[in-house]
C-alpha cells in the first residue's frame, strides 16, 4: 500500500509538528512515486503496513474568506482530488466559520478526512471534546476523529493506524 495524504489546516494548529512525530527529524526522500508538481512533499513514512507521502495543498489554509473564495475558483477540482487520504487538523474542539470553508473544499475530493483534534493536552475542559466529535460528525461523515496532541506525541499512534488503513 502506498498514497499520497493531504495535510491541510489553519497556521499555528500543529501540522509542522505532527509531520515531525510521524516521520521524525531526518526527512529523506526515496520514493519512486512520480511527484506531481501540484504536490508539495513534505515527507515520506514507511511502516510495514505501507508507505504514506505526505504533502502540502497550497492554498488550502487561507485564512481570510476572500482567500478561499479566490482560490476555491480559481484551482476547483485540483490537488485535493489528487490524494487518498486528507488528514484536517484543528486547534482544539472549536468549530470557526472558516472551517466550514475549508470543508466545503474538502468535500470537492473523494478521499476520506481524518480529522485531528491537536493540542488536547492543553484542554481545559475535557467534556467539551464529545460534543464537538459529535457536531463535527454531523457536518461529514469523517473516516476517523481523533484527538491528539502532537508536541507530547499524544494518539498518534492511532493517526498513523488509521492512515495506513485508508490508503
Ligand atoms: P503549523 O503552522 O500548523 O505547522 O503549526 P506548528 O507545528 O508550527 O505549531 C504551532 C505551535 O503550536 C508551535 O508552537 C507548536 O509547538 C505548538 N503545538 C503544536 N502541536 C501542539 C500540541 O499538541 N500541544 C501544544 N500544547 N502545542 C502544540
Ligand atoms: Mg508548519
Amino acid at each position: 500500500k502506498a498514497g499520497y495524504v493531504a495535510l491541510v489546516g489553519r497556521p499555528n494548529v500543529g501540522k509542522s509538528t505532527l509531520l515531525n512525530h510521524l516521520i521524525g527529524q531526518k526527512i529523506s526522500i526515496t520514493s519512486r512515486r512520480p511527484q506531481t508538481t501540484r504536490h508539495r512533499i513534505h515527507g515520506i513514512k514507511t511502516t510495514e503496513a505501507g508507505q504514506a507521502v505526505f504533502v502540502d495543498t497550497p492554498g488550502i489554509h487561507a485564512s481570510q474568506k476572500r482567500a478561499m473564495n479566490r482560490y476555491l475558483n480559481r484551482t476547483a477540482g485540483t490537488a485535493l482530488l489528487d490524494v487518498d487520504v486528507i488528514v484536517w487538523i484543528v486547534d482544539r474542539p472549536v468549530w470557526l466559520a472558516e472551517d466550514d470553508l475549508v470543508l466545503e473544499r474538502i468535500q470537492t475530493s473523494a478521499a476520506p478526512v481524518i480529522l485531528v483534534i491537536n493540542k488536547v493536552d492543553r484542554l481545559e475542559d475535557k467534556a467539551a471534546l464529545l460534543p464537538f466529535l459529535e457536531s463535527a460528525q454531523q457536518r461529514h461523515p469523517f473516516a476517523a476523529l481523533i484527538p491528539a496532541s502532537a508536541l507530547r506525541g499524544h494518539n498518534l499512534d492511532a493517526l498513523e493506524h488509521k492512515i495506513m488503513e485508508l490508503l
